[in-house]
């Protein structure tokens, strides 16, 4: 069963001013279509190490076979990367404010409030906390704790045991057409377009698994 390219749950320009519209069209369209394709070709060499679930099969990613390993880690992180990616934002009225209940709770618990969280988001997105390549990432441990994490490349929270709740792309090609080499722009933009509702309903699922 191949994996397959997901449409986005809103228009390409639905994101705009903040994410636009070209941006979202390469990146969704190229750059996550190649990722998939190429996951895909990777595993029609070994189908059996295919576990049914991109979940699983990142979370148990040291057993695929070695051959296609480095492929699979990479293309299979970044499908499952952008699938949440995509997921967690939403257009003006589902983006932005604040998050709530479980989530909202959980964050102050582990930060103090939802302002310090954000600081230390942005600052783990940072170019200099984050070199070169990679995502940053609100995740929850089993038992619901939350706490920050950083991934490279295309590494996923998966690998790491780890449950996201909501990530932010911090590869160039998630904001060079607009922000160029201003990634903090882009980062302290994101947040207007976050969709608390669909990242508690990740933390709540997270929670009870
Ligand atoms: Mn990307």
């Amino acid at each position: 069963m191949a994996y397959e390219l997901p449409d986005l749950p809103y228009a390409y320009d639905a994101l705009e001013p903040h994410i636009d519209e070209q941006t979202m069209r390469l990146h969704h369209d190229k750059h996550h279509n190649t990722y998939v394709q190429n996951l895909n070709s990777a595993l029609e060499q070994h189908p059996d190490a295919d576990k049914g679930s991109i979940e699983e099969l990142l979370a148990d990613i040291d057993s695929v076979p070695e051959e296609i390993r480095r492929a699979v880690r990479n293309n299979g992180g970044q499908h499952s990367n952008h699938m949440i990616f995509w997921e967690i934002m939403g257009p003006e009225g589902q983006g932005g404010g604040e998050p709530h209940e479980g989530l909202a709770e959980a964050i102050d618990s582990a930060f103090g409030s939802f302002g310090e969280f954000k600081s230390q988001f942005e600052a783990a997105c940072a170019p200099g906390a984050l070199f070169g390549s990679g995502w940053c990432w609100l995740v929850a441990n089993p038992g619901g704790s939350v706490e920050l994490l950083q991934t490279a490349n295309g590494d996923s929270p998966y690998m790491e045991g780890k449950l996201p709740i909501i990530g932010l792309d911090c590869w160039e090609h998630a904001y060079y057409l607009k922000y160029q080499n201003r990634r903090p722009e882009y980062v302290s933009n994101w947040w207007n377009v976050v969709n608390w509702e669909e990242a508690g309903r990740r933390y709540d699922a997270a929670r009870s698994s």
